[in-house]
């Protein structure tokens, strides 16, 4: 059974009963983004903290008590979910500021953040009887569909623009997706599917558009607050493109407010790439009553975070706003350069679009908003293999000698 009780719109605020086995994406009245809200009195009966000590599930099922789903529809058997929460005191100690931890999303079957997003929407697609699935991507939440799909026998037709990395379009193929690479932007791509699931209604997983996908991603949180001894960290982290990652976030850490597990809430830091920054300009023209979407051309190295319209701003302007957050800016080299601290100072190896939550510590630091006895996660968000060619550039080249150990004289 489900507690979800209502879809209510995060710009009008209108809310539509939720029935159990009805697809619904976006609000009845104004058009715009979803949320899925819980008898959360009721839901605090089925979890809390003793029940979740008790639970041998670790995986985001952990939490199924909060989604909107009902109890035994097919999952996929991968796990998603439960990934290690580290402490970085070495990466602390090079921003001069220990109270860090780090939590690596590259461990989810796919490699990525999307992993939480697309398991829920693939359990819910096949208990609302979905023809099929299909999704728009910048690459990471497709190929995470394509593999959750893979995993209980499913192929889904994928939009990516045809300039993903390479490791990322492999695993699309590799996973049995029908992929469609669309000469264009993630954004086109976006559109397009949308046009594809209206005309030959499919279900849609969208990022944002797909009330779904923030549901899934607030799982993240859930384990944050329960790997730190139920500690609400004073601050969290978050890569942004189109925002969906850090709406859900913050719809993690307000679920279990709600449902009494914890009793106070985080700040979020929205990192973004200089070269896509739509939602830090969106959050400078907007206030909380006020929300206005800003539209931007990206061309950021870190391509899963290249967006020119942020598909859930309005979820992202209000979690920044709400948390009483910030939102920060950081340059392609420096998200270079914090691939290159993350590995070196915590083994853990991302992608540009996770390392930019290292930059963004690095800048919250030294800026004084982190005050030194805060703490502080950083989301590392996919796993560098899935980018090499920007691994590349800020990894430099090897030694070259030829075989023999004469040769190491003077080197090691
Ligand atoms: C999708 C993604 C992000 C950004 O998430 P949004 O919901 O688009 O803000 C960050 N990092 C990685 C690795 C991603 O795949
Ligand atoms: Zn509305």
């Amino acid at each position: 059974m489900s507690f979800a009780r209502a879809y209510k719109c995060m710009a009008c605020g209108h809310e539509k009963e939720y029935r159990n086995n009805e697809t619904v994406y976006v609000c009845e009245k104004c058009g715009q983004n979803l949320e899925i809200i819980y008898d959360y009195a009721e839901a605090a009966k089925a979890i809390n903290r003793k029940s979740l000590a008790d639970n041998t599930d670790m995986s985001l099922w952990r939490y199924s008590a909060l989604y909107p789903l009902e109890n035994g529809t097919m999952r996929t058997p991968l796990q998603a979910g439960w990934t290690p929460l580290y402490k970085a005191e070495r990466l602390g100690r090079k921003f001069g500021h220990e109270k860090v931890w780090i939590k690596d999303e590259g461990r989810n079957p796919s490699g990525s953040f999307k992993d939480r997003a697309g398991s829920i929407a693939l359990s819910a697609a096949i208990e609302r009887k979905a023809k099929r699935i299909a999704g728009a991507s910048t690459g990471n939440a497709g190929s995470s569909m394509a593999c959750l799909c893979a995993s209980v026998g499913i192929s889904p037709v994928i939009f990516v623009p045809c300039k993903a990395p390479k490791a990322k379009i492999a695993q699309l193929l590799l996973y049995g997706a029908k992929v469609i690479a669309v000469n264009g932007t993630y954004d086109q791509a976006f559109d397009l599917c949308h046009d594809a699931c209206e005309k030959y209604g499919w279900f849609n997983r969208n990022t944002g558009y797909n009330p779904l996908t923030r549901e899934g991603k607030k799982s993240c949180s859930m384990e944050i607050c329960e790997q730190m001894g139920w500690e609400v960290p004073d601050w969290v982290i978050v890569p942004v493109g189109d925002g969906n990652i850090i709406s859900g976030i913050w719809k993690g850490f307000l679920d279990l407010y709600r449902t009494g597990l914890t009793d106070r809430l985080p700040k979020l830091c929205a990192v973004q790439s200089e070269k896509s920054n739509a939602v830090k300009k969106s959050i400078e023209a907007s206030s909380i009553s006020d929300i206005k979407i800003v539209n931007i051309e990206a061309s950021t190295i870190a391509d899963s975070i290249s967006v020119d319209l942020p598909r859930d701003g309005i979820g992202a302007v209000k979690a920044v706003i709400e948390s009483k957050g910030v939102c920060i800016e950081v340059s392609d080299e420096k998200i270079l350069e914090a691939i290159r601290t993350a590995a070196e100072t915590t083994g853990v190896f991302t992608e540009p679009a996770g390392a930019t939550s290292i930059a963004g510590f690095e800048k919250l630091a030294a800026s004084g908003i982190l005050k030194e006895n805060e703490t502080a996660v950083c989301l590392a968000t996919g796993n560098g293999l899935k980018d090499i060619d920007s691994a590349l550039k800020a990894a430099g080249s090897p030694i070259l000698i030829e075989p023999s150990v004469e040769n190491l004289q003077g080197i090691i």
